[in-house]
């Protein structure tokens, strides 16, 4: 995702941060700060309506990382791959690695966060009940994260996908009927029902109750609706490209250059005659590394005639390969989630080809003109 910093590393899960949240928080808190906490407790000063404002958001902040927390640990039990979780607006993503593997690994994964933050609504509910009798600082805060909480729980719950309720009933239909597609064409279009319900909904609320309100209802319906039906589209892509490898899909002839030019020689003899946006480098038979346009761009240009390709490319062995056998969805994959335009198809330690999100794209489409060239036939036989 982009526009996102990073804060530091969970249990070697890397913690990112998008730039919405900072804007979340300030709003969270002056929200907290100017009209609920005022509405709840009476006579505080100015600066302890702010400094409970401030630490609550803090707060919510912490306890929406321990949701996606759970939600990684428990990926990560189970062999997975977490890369990161990024909080942003409206909670958090952890971007974990390759689908889950069964309906039941995709159930846990997926209710452990709910669970999560509706026991940390249930410790803060405990703890406000023992502080209640005071009307101070602490019993605000617990009170706040009590109520916030619960509700996070309880609206991750809905059946409706993205919200993980929406893949807790992915993966029980998919267990009842054995079918993750039909599983997911479920569980989106409950999503895009929930969706349409709090457009719908939040519309309401502008003319009759609240205007905020109203406009905050109808912007998550939207975030819902439009997450549930590009989860569709990717379906759709998946079968699209269902028996295609990334041998169909790669370039045979690609670019080579020799480690030992300089980059401005690489600029002046390559990228501004052919355009092309990425280099093997190659010395004699033995792959050396990848250089890239980027790279290029990454380098002052004052120092281009005096720094080497080999010292500005990508070394071989961190470079990302696949083999020309493996299917056309994990090459798609690893492009958009290491968002890259390229990368080095390698067989036995050479390499053979280059796969680029352009030409996966070429495939799909003429795979799905053919696919429906092919339903038109059938239509006509018949
Ligand atoms: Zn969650």
């Amino acid at each position: 995702m982009s526009g996102t910093f990073a804060i530091g590393r969970l249990f070697g899960v890397r913690v990112r941060v998008h730039f919405s949240w900072i804007f979340i928080f300030a709003l969270i808190a002056w929200s907290l700060a100017s009209s609920w906490l005022p509405s709840q407790y009476f006579g505080w000063g100015r600066a302890q309506y702010w400094t409970v404002g401030i630490v609550g958001s803090a707060l919510l902040f912490v306890c929406v990382l321990i949701h996606e927390l759970s939600h990684s640990l428990e990926a990560i039990r189970r062999g997975r791959k977490v890369r990161s979780i990024t909080l942003f607006f409206l909670g958090g993503v952890s971007e974990i690695e390759d689908e889950s593997k069964s309906a039941g690994e995709e159930f846990w994964v997926s209710i452990v966060g709910p669970l999560t933050s509706l026991g940390l609504g249930a410790l803060f509910w405990l703890m406000y009940l023992n502080l209640r009798s005071g009307a101070g600082q602490l019993t605000a805060l617990t009170q706040y994260l009590m109520i916030v909480n619960l509700a996070i729980g309880v609206f991750n719950l809905l059946p409706a996908f993205p919200l993980d309720g929406g893949r807790v009933l992915r993966a029980l239909v998919w267990r009842a009927t054995n079918s993750h597609e039909r599983a997911t064409r479920v569980a989106s279009f409950t999503g895009s029902a929930l969706g349409f319900g709090l457009i719908g909904l939040g519309i309401v609320f502008v003319f009759t109750n609240s205007l905020v309100t109203g406009i905050w209802l109808v912007f998550i319906g939207w975030f819902i609706q439009s997450a549930a039906s590009s989860v569709r589209r990717d379906e759709v892509e998946k079968q699209t490209m269902s028996g295609r490898t990334v041998g169909d899909a790669m370039e045979h002839t690609f670019p080579q250059v020799a480690p030992g030019i300089t980059v401005q020689d690489l600029l002046d003899d390559y990228i501004s005659k052919d355009f092309r946006r990425a280099y093997l480098v190659v010395l004699g038979d033995t792959f050396q590394g990848l250089i890239t346009a980027t790279d290029v761009r990454g380098v002052p240009a004052e120092q281009r005639a005096v720094k080497w390709v080999s010292e500005v490319m990508t070394k071989a062995a961190d470079v990302l390969t696949l083999p020309p056998d493996a299917p056309l969805e994990d090459g798609l994959r690893v492009l958009a989630q290491r968002n890259i335009h390229q990368l080095v198809v390698v067989d036995s330690g050479m390499p053979v080809g280059l796969l680029t999100r352009a030409g996966v794209l070429r495939v799909m489409e003429i795979s799905d003109l053919l696919a429906r060239e092919e339903a038109r036939e059938r239509t006509d036989d018949s």
